[in-house]
């Protein structure tokens, strides 16, 4: 699975992980080598898109051509499955953002462009 490809399968409201056939690794937004074991024999698993914030950031200076979208948050999110990915929350008020605080994954379409959202559960 390419980096493309999982992109495409989350602008489509799929999060999908890939789980590494030598030593059952999970891996989330697909590699090319498995961090623990070096193999590069990778097959795709669905996810069920729920988990909880370990850690966030709260972005006050955007990037170029993004300044009327902040304040926003970025956050750091175990998924049920083990795995963590980091996604730009949408739809929960920076003050009631914590650690802990179940999520859920949804696509951020952004023209061309998709990226990983979290969202209220
Ligand atoms: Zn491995």
């Amino acid at each position: 699975m390419t980096l493309k490809h999982f992109f495409e399968e989350a602008r489509a409201g799929r999060l999908t992980a890939i789980r590494c056939r030598r030593c059952g690794d999970l891996a989330i937004p697909p590699k090319e080598f498995c961090p623990a074991c070096q193999e590069r024999d990778w097959a795709p698993i669905p996810l069920a898109g729920g988990g909880a914030i370990t850690s966030f950031t709260v972005i006050r200076v955007a990037p170029r051509g993004r300044a009327a979208e902040v304040p926003y948050a970025v956050a750091v999110v175990r998924l049920e499955e083990g795995v963590s990915l980091l996604g730009r929350i949408v739809d929960i008020s920076l003050e009631t953002l914590r650690v802990g605080l179940p999520v859920r994954f949804r696509p951020l379409i952004m023209g061309e462009q998709a990226a990983i959202g979290f969202g209220p559960v």
